[in-house]
């Protein structure tokens, strides 16, 4: 399995990161994607990534976190990005749940981010949260790059015109909630020919460490609650889940 969206980066949640890397192999987990959300934690998964062998980075800024970029600090995102283990342009997007900044100051980030990635020829890992129609009306006007939704939570209609982006869908905690029909009904529109697993570490944990810090040893019991929603083996889901993994990061 590959935990394709995790953040090792944050050292408060992971004090010792190599540990947490350890488990996680341990627990059937062979690679970790760990992705920033500004300079400082773009630069830490970078650090990781170079450290262990396991570990590819994603670099960029986070909605969330918008208001505090300026296009100058695109260019050591751009530095970072060259380095040979960071894999994508990420985690980027609109967050309009949380209000540390405004659409004008995500939208702007978006943007640039996204001309990086294009200009990188890198594929790019979105955030998106109460902001799907918003967030495809930018990717609709613009050319088709390689798109992940990360922890996708959008309607039936939203992940339709996701889907004639050609982009993939990132799994999460989440599908093993009690609540989480909506997502499990949609679960096989995607396919697990356009499906990834993530943990969001330290985030999301899934049944039953909710409410618990997120690990990515976690992450099979995502992999088992796909594989009951597919009707197939829990395997099935690890082999299909890690191939598309590998075809979208090129690892
Ligand atoms: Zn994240």
């Amino acid at each position: 399995m590959i935990d394709t969206h995790c953040h090792l980066n944050d050292q408060e949640a992971f004090p010792n990161p190599d540990q947490a890397i350890r488990e996680a192999v341990d627990a059937g987990v062979r690679n970790l994607i760990v992705v920033g959300i500004d300079e400082e934690w773009s630069r830490i998964a970078v650090e990781l990534a170079d450290e262990h062998p396991e570990v590819y980075a994603v670099v960029g800024w986070h909605p969330t976190s918008a208001a505090k970029y300026d296009p100058h600090k695109l260019k050591a995102i751009e530095e970072l990005a060259a380095h040979p283990k960071a894999v994508a342009i990420g985690e980027i997007g609109y967050d309009f749940y949380w209000d540390y900044s405004t659409p004008k100051q995500q939208y702007d980030c978006l943007i640039d981010h996204l001309d990086l990635a294009n200009a990188l020829n890198m594929p790019v890992v979105f955030h998106c949260r109460e902001a799907y129609s918003a967030l495809l009306d930018v990717l609709e006007s613009r050319p088709i790059q390689p798109y992940l939704f990360h922890c996708f939570a959008g309607t039936e209609d939203d992940l339709n015109r996701a889907m004639e982006l050609h982009s993939i869908f990132g799994v999460d905690g989440p599908v093993t909630y009690n609540k989480a029909d909506e997502l499990r009904r949609l679960l096989p529109k995607i396919g697990l020919n356009r499906l990834v697993l993530e943990t969001d570490a330290p985030w999301l944990s899934p049944v039953p460490f909710r409410g618990k810090p997120n690990h990515p040893k976690y992450l099979g019991y995502i992999r088992d609650r796909v594989a009951e929603v597919f009707e197939v083996a829990p395997n099935t889901v690890a082999q299909a889940t890690t191939q598309v993994a590998q075809d979208f990061f090129r690892i």
